[in-house]
């Protein structure tokens, strides 16, 4: 059993979630967390949301 790092569940699925450089900056020591279906779908939204909101300052 595995533990994700983002909300604690215990779960046999969990993803390794790669944080971007400077994603957040309080988990920037921690570079690959573990993540549960949820919250690995929700990460990926707001990385979108960002690279988004990133290009459109370009
Ligand atoms: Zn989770």
């Amino acid at each position: 059993m595995l533990r994700c790092d983002f909300c604690g569940l215990e779960t046999d699925y969990v993803l390794r979630v790669a944080i971007d450089k400077d994603y957040d900056r309080l988990t920037v020591r921690h570079e690959k967390r573990y993540a549960c279906r949820p919250c690995s779908e929700k990460k990926d939204r707001e990385r979108r949301e960002r690279i988004k909101v990133e290009t459109a300052k370009k």
